[in-house]
């Protein structure tokens, strides 16, 4: 059974992408700042953070809170799973080794999040594994800056003064 991934465009005091993953029930949290990369030579800084709800992979808007102020767009959205035969989502982020697919409107093919160092805000390098999906050319956060569920960009939903609910 396929999960759900999102990748949330967040403008907070700095801006990153959050990557999430559905793993038993919740939404799995990376912050990163860079974003993912297509070229397998790119280890892109991934910051644990806090799980979310399953039912913010589909927020857009400006939050206030805790987790940041600023706008956020879904950036990509779609589906994963597991590469690794041997062990669950749950068990291979505690053993902090990773190996997922993507199947976004925007990202597709094989990842790896490898953990560097653990602590309270454990480090962890987001990485594209070569596979046929790979692209050293490709960039998509400046190609396709546009959010996958409403179009607008995240300077469009910072400046809408209705931005927190999402259009339809
Ligand atoms: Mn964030």
């Amino acid at each position: 059974m396929p999960r759900r991934f999102v990748i949330q465009k967040h403008d907070a005091s700095s801006l990153h992408y959050d990557f999430r993953l559905e793993v038993d029930g919740v939404l799995r949290s990376w912050a990163v700042p860079k974003g993912p990369s297509a070229d397998p030579r790119q280890k892109r800084l991934a910051v644990e953070v806090e799980d979310h709800r399953l039912e913010y992979e589909n927020f857009e808007g400006v939050i206030d809170g805790r987790y940041g102020a600023g706008a956020v767009i879904v950036w990509d959205q779609g589906t994963y799973r597991n590469l690794d035969q041997g062990r669950s989502m749950a068990e291979t982020i505690e053993a902090g080794h990773v190996k997922v697919w993507l199947e976004g409107a925007k990202l597709t093919g094989g990842w790896t999040l490898q953990r560097t160092s653990g602590g309270e805000k454990p480090q962890w390098l987001l990485i594209k594994r070569r596979d046929d999906q790979a692209d050293a050319r490709r960039n998509p956060q400046s190609t396709q800056p546009e959010s996958v569920r409403s179009g607008r960009t995240i300077e469009q939903v910072a400046t809408d003064q209705g931005g927190r609910e999402q259009r339809k």
